[in-house]
């Protein structure tokens, strides 16, 4: 049985005469920079999450990147946000000059623990910035207080989170901007690089538009710096096919996570949790399980996928000195990092595939 972590090709080929019809349009159109499919896109995805305004860019980094700029974030500022994440989320942080300042995580949801952002603000802090991890809604309601309370402003990550909803509302409307990442293997996911951010805020929304391309509103006129991070227009054209499956495919992986919690039961990994009040879409299935490297040297042999997301917490990456943390400081995610695995995640899991993965994952148990 051939397995994948993430199948993008099976599910190209499900929707291949659509796909293909709107790259030949673009083809033949000729707009291949900000052609009739990125504002198209972009007013879905503002009507998908029920937001005022949505603007495409080049990847889910430049997404936090253009936030942070158009939030007037650099030198000399303190943004808060979790060490478990993918590296962009502080990278963009430390490009501008700004510190990263880690808060642990919740051990349950991975995400950010709400408990401990106040004792990290300090008179530099400036803004927050929660990741909806694996597809699993941050603490936006406990967040959203704490900032408001100190004046701070809130970027979600939700670049594996589109979709998810919290307390019945979508990420990515809980704070002054939401990042969205369409890489491939996202739940909406282009055919290269791509991104967006979304605010309901007029004037950050204008900013944000002007720094994406080139700090200028009117061609030739610049009147702040800004990088060109623009949406090609063939991605938004496939992802223009793709949002309409959205749900329906969030929802498949909604399902496949329950097959697998379900087809675990008894053996002693632990499962996502699943928040009463979130919706998880599961961008991930990650599992929290005992003798995590011996497990996946074991499911390598009896080639089946899994990774690890993420092996190193960011406040412990060379890359990552200048924020001055050191081992023992965010014991939670430490521990996460030595225990996390995901198993494959995508919308074409079939019964057969989550049953061979799961008994190879109760086997390794009940031999080892
Ligand atoms: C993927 C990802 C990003 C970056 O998105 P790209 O489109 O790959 O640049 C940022 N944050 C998180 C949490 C991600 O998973």
């Amino acid at each position: 049985m051939k397995l994948h972590m993430v199948d993008v090709l099976g599910q190209y080929h499900k929707i291949k005469a659509e796909v293909d019809a709107a790259i030949h349009a673009v083809l033949e159109s000729g707009q291949f920079i900000q052609g009739k499919e990125v504002g198209d896109l972009e007013r879905r995805i503002a009507g998908y999450l029920g937001i005022g305004e949505a603007i495409g860019c080049a990847s889910g980094t430049e997404a936090l990147q253009i936030a942070l700029m158009a939030l007037g974030i650099g030198p000399g500022d303190e943004v808060i946000t979790t060490p478990f994440t993918f590296v962009a989320t502080a990278e963009v942080i430390g490009l501008l000059g700004a510190r990263p300042v880690y808060v642990d995580i919740d051990p349950r949801t991975y995400n950010i623990d709400p408990r401990l952002i106040e004792r990290a603000i300090t008179r530099k802090t400036r803004a927050i910035i929660p990741v909806h991890l694996y597809g699993q809604p941050a603490e936006m309601e406990e967040i959203m207080g704490i900032a408001r309370k100190h004046g701070l402003k809130v970027i979600e990550d939700a670049a594996q989170a589109l979709g998810a909803s919290y307390k019945g509302k979508k990420v990515c409307t809980f704070g002054d901007i939401g990042c969205i990442s369409f890489f491939p293997s996202k739940n909406l996911g282009a055919f290269g690089d791509a991104g967006m951010v979304v605010t309901d805020d007029k004037e950050i929304a204008a900013r944000m538009r002007m720094i994406a391309a080139h700090g200028s509103r009117v061609r030739y006129y610049h009147e702040v710096l800004g990088i060109n991070s623009r949406l090609d227009t063939i991605q938004a054209a496939i992802l223009g096919v793709k949002c309409a499956y959205l749900d329906q495919w969030n929802a498949a992986r909604r399902h496949a996570a329950a097959r697998y919690t379900k087809m675990l039961e008894g053996s002693p990994v632990v499962p996502p949790f699943i928040a009463p009040h979130a919706e998880h879409i599961f961008h991930q299935y990650t599992l929290r399980v005992p003798r995590r490297d011996e497990l996946a040297a074991y499911l390598k042999e009896n080639a089946i996928p899994h990774a690890v997301y993420y092996p190193v917490p960011l406040h412990l990456q060379k890359a990552f000195a200048m924020a001055g943390s050191s081992r023992g400081d965010f014991p939670v995610t430490e521990k996460a990092t030595e225990e996390v695995l995901s198993l494959p995640m995508h919308t074409e899991l079939t019964e057969e595939q989550l049953t061979c993965i799961t008994d190879t994952v109760k086997s390794f148990y009940a031999r080892h």
